[in-house]
């Protein structure tokens, strides 16, 4: 059914827009992140439907009428045609009521591929239509990066530049970005920190004239349509396995499990969500003791949740403050001068208790846990994963949680073969479609860290 779908800001003072609109903006006006005005309900799935048809059902609730569902349909099957698993994100049982959901067959081996193929194919389609074009500027630590460029390698109306800290990526991580070859694609070593790379990514985008005149866009988690294509797999999960089911999931910026909250809330049948941390654990801190403290980054073997401010958390909190944009602007403004945020019982009772539980993982915990499953199932996790599926374990001996639980596989191990061999002795090989990357050439612009510099090369290197 047609309808015209409406986007609010979570900080409640910046206009309402379309969907095409909310995917190009990123971040609202007020500094907010956009959410649709209503949760749609769940719709039920047509007998035998595949992955790409289910994603183009529950996507569409959220574009509306701004895009034809031959359109939608279109985009989804060419983004998850990417995929080097028939199932697209395939459940494999690990133990006895507990199934692993591996995110990790799209091209660059992480979850990021689920949204970012679909979203790279959305930017597209949404600019051709308009006329115009985008720069696609980000800073990447590792997983993101790469998965941003290989959903975006093909598109006419996208430029993209990602910045990332020299010498400081793995060489897989860091030969996935720089082994693209497309004329749309750069890639920046930065002589710095990835909080150096960010910091000028920021600046440019605080520069309002440079961002007008390069047109410059976002593609990180932030990002509506990212935390929207997430929803698909939480619900194809509860459509195969029948009863209500837990899910776990290795987080960071909040982003996939507020998916999972998204698709409860539509009404699939999700009992408990179990948010897993590493040692930066500020997400644990907050679900089981009310402390939602910022402490320094500690570096982890599961580096895509060092994360210490969960972005996407913001939207949580919209919700529980009745989304009151008002409040939970004032609320973040005070975490942000004091450092500390912490919510009423009565919202915990009604968000919290008996909805989301949560548990940490030390590193030294997190490779008894590879070990543990190679030696039990012959099962390869990759340190994220392995942070999941040992945080489902403490929480069944603690005799918190209860049947059916999926865990998602985040990564691909041979995505993070160094601390799989050292729990192991196996080290995992690249999948076929990756097993020339260390044979490839490498792209890469090395500059200093400099935001002249950055902003010049940004400017002169596509036209
Ligand atoms: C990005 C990432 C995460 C964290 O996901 P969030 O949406 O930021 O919570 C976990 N595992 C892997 C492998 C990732 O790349």
């Amino acid at each position: 059914m047609p309808n015209d779908v409406r986007y609010v800001s979570t900080r409640g003072a910046a206009p309402e827009l379309g969907f095409t609109d909310a995917l190009l903006a990123g971040l609202a006006t007020d500094g907010g992140l956009y959410v649709p005005a209503q949760w749609p309900a769940l719709p039920p799935r047509a007998p035998g439907a595949t992955y790409a048809q289910r994603a183009a059902q529950i996507v569409q609730l959220f574009i509306g009428d701004e895009l034809p569902a031959a359109t939608v349909q279109r985009l989804c099957d060419e983004a998850y045609a990417t995929f080097s698993h028939p199932a697209v994100v395939p459940l494999v049982q690990l133990h006895h009521e507990h199934f692993v959901q591996e995110l990790f067959h799209g091209p660059t081996l992480a979850f990021k591929d689920v949204a970012l193929q679909l979203v790279g194919r959305l930017f597209d389609e949404v600019l051709r239509e308009r006329g115009q074009r985008v720069t696609i500027v980000g800073a990447t630590s590792g997983d993101t990066g790469s998965a941003a460029i290989d959903g975006v390698k093909d598109c006419a109306n996208v430029d993209i530049v990602i910045l990332y800290p020299h010498g400081r990526t793995s060489d897989v991580q860091r030969r996935q970005m720089t082994t693209v070859s497309s004329p749309n694609v750069r890639v920046v070593a930065v002589e710095g920190t990835f909080d150096d790379c960010q910091d000028m990514v920021k600046a440019m985008f605080n520069d309002a004239e440079f961002r007008a005149r390069m047109q410059l866009s976002a593609v990180n988690s932030i990002n509506w349509a990212r935390v929207m294509a997430q929803i698909v797999y939480y619900i194809t999960a509860t459509d195969l396995l029948a009863g209500p089911i837990n899910v776990c999931v290795p987080s960071g910026n909040f982003g996939n499990v507020f998916s999972g909250w998204i698709a409860r809330r539509m009404g699939a049948p999700i009992d408990q969500l179990v948010v897993a941390a590493n040692a930066n654990d500020i997400l644990e801190r907050f679900f089981n003791r009310n402390d939602m403290s910022a402490a320094a980054v500690v570096p982890s073997l599961s580096p895509s949740m060092d994360i210490q401010v969960s972005s996407n958390f913001e939207r949580l909190l919209f919700e529980m403050n009745g989304r009151d944009g008002g409040l939970t602007a004032e609320q973040l403004q005070r975490f942000r001068t004091s450092g500390r945020l912490s919510v009423e019982a009565d919202q915990r009772a009604e968000f919290i208790e008996g909805r989301f539980q949560a548990a940490r993982l030390d590193d030294t915990e997190t490779l008894g846990v590879i070990s543990r499953t190679y030696g039990e199932s012959g099962m390869l996790l990759d340190p994220h994963t392995a942070v999941g599926v040992g945080a489902v374990a403490k929480l069944r001996a603690a005799g918190t949680l209860h049947g059916t639980t999926v865990t998602l596989a985040t990564a691909h191990p041979a995505k993070f073969p160094d601390a799989v061999e050292r729990a192991t002795g196996v080290r995992p090989p690249l999948p076929p479609h990756l097993a020339d990357l260390f044979e490839l050439p490498e792209q890469c612009t090395v500059l200093p860290h400099d935001l002249a510099a950055i902003k010049q090369f940004v400017s002169t290197t596509f036209r």
